[in-house]
């Protein structure tokens, strides 16, 4: 393909054309399943599309175009996939012209795009994680009537943070700075289908914030899949908490968060940065996975139940505000009653503000899913509901500690059920739902909150 037809006024030309014929501006809508990351390159991919002449919906139903980003992490991510494809199958019956196209983690993954051709002949267009910037020169082949088009690469094809970006909120952005894993955790199938780390240069990260700032942006989110590590093979060596310091200076910029820290590359010059910033927000995800010594080992998560234990101390003696969440495992092959305490206690222990706890989901080809079960799915299930028990109890006690205190809120929107109050969040990323006029969104407020309802607040406005 050549560079020309990656050009987005190639793909235009064709977009307008089709237009013409159908009487109509096309419609595409793109549905994203999985994590932050995909998020942010749907946001991509809608700015290539917008840009391209269409106009975004969130509606299947009338569409011209259904991009589905899809997440491979979970087996249920992927069967949710499957399902939707049967949706669409319909729509394609009803509009031949409809425009089908898969990218995201689950076609990368070995096998996966050729199958999806296979059993859904209707699907137009496969890419993978690699090659996004590539997307308009694919979308252009389809248009011209090339059928089944597909190119999953191993290696990145060029970047694609120049490209236009149609982000979901004027005043926050997530912000790439590194792409992939090295750790091949034994669960895990990112670094199978998102590649080898790769840092950006902390010089083009910092434009890119600047950029956004100018375009409106109080708050960015700092992507990779482990942050911590960020800066290892980059011709300049930078570290994370070195590249937190200059993105800290950006004028106009009011909030940074950032994600995924793994806790085995979490630095105390990092805790140093955050203690000292007045913009790194008070809240930081530190997934644990599992509290017990001999399944860390397995998973090859590199800390034990006491330094990560060790590790929270440390957070929460230099900001005792901040508030820590994490992810948890459930079900991990061979896990046994024992290991399943040893979690509950991390949890008691740490006194997370908040979980995500997962059932263990067997990924073909990650080292674990050779590995033998020995619970059957009821035990496990078991175990599952007094985890989340667990975590509910002490993450709401935890969170009551604000409550009746004075706290910025950055309005994110008018709240769905009651049109009366609007919705944000505290620097500890928590929700808080207070009464307010519309014109507040996007702005950072005080609100006193005034009742804690386990996982949000209620509040007041307090100037
Ligand atoms: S750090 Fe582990 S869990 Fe996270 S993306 Fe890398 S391999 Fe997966």
């Amino acid at each position: 393909m050549t560079e020309k037809s990656n050009d987005i006024s190639a793909l235009k030309e064709a977009v307008l054309k089709r237009s013409e014929v159908l009487g109509h501006t096309l419609r595409a809508d793109v549905v994203t399943f999985g994590c932050q990351m995909n998020e942010r390159d749907s946001e991509k991919l809608k700015g290539i599309l917008k840009t391209a002449g269409f106009e975004l919906t969130d509606e299947e139903e009338g569409a011209d175009l259904v991009l589905y980003n899809t997440c491979t992490v979970r087996d249920n991510a992927a069967q949710r996939v499957y399902g939707r494809l049967g949706v669409l199958k319909r729509e394609k019956l009803k509009n031949p012209w409809l425009i089908t196209c898969l990218c995201g983690c689950l076609m990368q993954e070995e096998g996966s795009a050729d199958e999806v051709l296979r059993r859904y002949p209707y699907v137009d267009l496969i890419f993978g994680t690699q090659n996004i910037a590539r997307f308009p020169g694919l979308l252009l082949k389809v248009i011209s009537g090339e059928e089944q088009v597909l190119e999953i690469l191993k290696e990145p094809a060029g970047s694609h943070e120049s490209l236009p970006a149609e982000r979901k909120y004027p005043f926050k952005s997530g912000v790439n700075i590194m792409y992939g894993c090295d750790n091949f955790c034994s669960y895990c199938i990112v670094p199978f289908v998102r590649g080898r780390e790769r840092s950006r240069e902390a010089a083009e990260i910092l434009k890119e914030i600047e950029s956004l700032v100018r375009d409106g942006v109080k708050e960015v989110m700092l992507l990779g899949q482990n942050v911590n590590s960020y800066g290892k093979g980059l011709p300049d060596p930078v570290n994370f908490a070195a590249l937190l310091r200059e993105v800290e200076k950006t004028p106009g910029l009011e909030r940074i968060r950032f994600m995924t820290s793994h806790p085995k590359d979490l630095s105390d010059e990092l805790i140093e940065v955050m203690a000292s910033s007045g913009k790194i927000c008070r809240h930081l995800h530190l997934p644990l996975q599992s509290g017990s010594d001999r399944i860390l080992e397995d998973m090859n998560r590199h800390y034990t139940k006491e330094s990560y234990l060790s590790l929270v101390h440390r957070l929460r003696n230099a900001m005792p505000e901040l508030a820590i969440t994490t992810d948890i495992i459930v079900g991990y092959p061979t896990e046994t009653r024992e290991d399943v305490e040893d979690t509950i206690d991390v949890v008691k222990r740490a006194e997370f503000e908040g979980a995500f706890t997962f059932i263990y989901s067997k990924r073909a080809g990650t080292k674990a899913a050779s590995l033998p079960e020995t619970r059957d799915s009821g035990e496990i299930g078991a175990s599952f509901d007094r985890v989340l028990k667990t975590v509910q109890e002490v993450s709401s006690e935890r969170l009551k500690r604000f409550t009746g205190k004075r706290m910025s809120v950055l309005v994110e929107g008018v709240n769905e059920r009651d049109p009366k109050l609007l919705s944000g969040r505290l620097s500890q990323n928590t929700v808080v739902h207070f009464p307010g006029e519309a014109s507040a969104v996007g702005s950072i407020v005080p609100v006193r909150l005034t009742a804690c309802r386990g996982f949000y607040f209620l509040g007041e406005r307090q100037d």
